[in-house]
């Protein structure tokens, strides 16, 4: 096959199967409203839970860095991009999360790709839960350690998986709460497991931090549990972009000579650093409780009113509240009939999920009103008939 032919043939596979995927420009797609073509959506497909990415304060918080610093850091962290203002960052979260340390990076996706491609090498392997996000799995696949996955939170084949002999050592992989069903992780009981053999586990809880747990503090603070290295991500509750590691003085130190993302890559501008420390203080402010108290109300009013829809309801108890509806064509369709009433959310296929459960995934957030919650459990009962 020549090159054009190979891309041709995976393209037209696409579009067989109905997974094309193509993006859509908008003029506005954060929030509780999404614009484009100059109509105006609920928007129930963001990750932005809290509503952080509009709030004045941390708008101007940035504002304020960039007049400070400029709009660039102007170079790897390791050059001359680490100021003071994203070592403010890094002590406030190694601070309030319990770890000796945090280190920045430029998004989620990097942070798992060099924290994985760093600690794992060939005799070690890799127990990550099914269900992983794409950076995870994709990391563990790409190291030269072995990878096997355990079933979506089943704590007793991990745990058989953990007692198989390794030469090396093995690395325990989950999340906070999970990004397509939105359902936590027993994280008490994985870390037990990983402690038992004296395993590490790491955990990312993208979508935990800012939005659960005291404060805020995520997934693992909520249930009590300090895994080795925790990822936290800044471009979902946290309503920015970036994420950190926290970890001990000495991984930190070890990141630093081996984590080629943060090595050969430029660090985050340090306007981004200064509005992640207005976001992260506003999160842990009475303010941020009260977000969160408001997300929560508006979870409670989705699932009490989503009960008799003929469609499959999961256990999901946090502001991903998937809709599984099983194929591809039934999941667009149903899209489509919502944003007809003014309501945005996104239908997500194979092979971002397993095949056969194609779903719409809804996201609450607290920039909704309580009346937002109400014209989407209409609208999904009309669309449903
Ligand atoms: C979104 C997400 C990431 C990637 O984070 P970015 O900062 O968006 O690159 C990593 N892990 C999980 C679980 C996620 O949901």
């Amino acid at each position: 096959m020549t090159w054009q032919q190979r891309i041709d043939a995976a393209l037209d596979a696409r579009r067989a199967a109905d997974a094309l995927r193509v993006r859509t420009p908008v003029e506005h797609g954060a929030g509780r409203f999404l614009i484009r073509e100059q109509r105006q959506y609920c928007n129930f497909s963001g990750n932005d839970y809290l509503g952080l990415s509009q709030h004045p304060a941390i708008i101007r918080a940035w504002q304020q860095g960039a007049e400070q610093y400029g709009v660039g850091s102007g170079g790897s962290g390791h050059v001359s991009g680490y100021t003071h203002a994203h070592q403010a960052l890094e002590a406030h979260l190694a601070d309030w999360l319990g770890y000796p340390r945090a280190l920045l990076f430029i998004s989620g996706f990097a942070a798992n790709q060099a924290l994985i491609a760093a600690l794992t090498g060939k005799d070690d392997r890799i127990l990550a839960d099914r269900l992983s996000h794409a950076s995870l799995l994709e990391a563990a696949s790409l190291s030269p350690a072995q990878l096997r996955r355990f079933a979506h939170n089943d704590v007793a084949q991990l745990d058989a998986l953990l007692d198989k002999p390794c030469e090396g050592q093995q690395l325990v992989v989950t999340e906070g709460i999970f990004s397509m069903d939105g359902d936590s992780a027993p994280l008490g009981e994985i870390h037990a497991a990983a402690q038992r053999q004296g395993s590490w586990l790491l955990v990312d809880d993208a979508h935990g931090i800012g939005v659960t747990g005291p404060e805020g503090r995520g997934s693992a603070a909520g249930q009590g549990v300090k895994p080795e290295l925790l990822v936290v991500t800044f471009g979902k509750g946290v309503g920015i972009s970036g994420a950190a590691v926290l970890c001990s003085d000495p991984v930190a130190d070890y990141l630093l000579q081996f984590a080629r993302h943060l090595i050969y890559s430029t660090s985050m501008p340090p306007a981004q650093a200064v509005a992640l420390l207005a976001a992260f203080n506003l999160i842990r402010s009475d303010e941020g409780e009260a977000r969160r108290q408001r997300l929560a109300g508006h979870i409670r009013q989705f699932r009490a009113g989503v009960g008799d829809l003929p469609m499959a309801i999961t256990t999901s108890q946090s502001a991903i509240q998937p809709l599984i509806v099983g194929e591809n064509a039934r999941a667009l369709q149903l899209a489509h009939t919502l944003r007809q009433q003014g309501i945005w959310v996104t239908a997500i296929r194979p092979p971002t999920v397993p095949a056969g459960t194609a779903r719409l995934r809804l996201t609450l957030t607290a920039a909704h009103e309580s009346a937002d919650i109400a014209a989407l459990l209409e609208a999904l009962h009309v669309a449903s008939e």
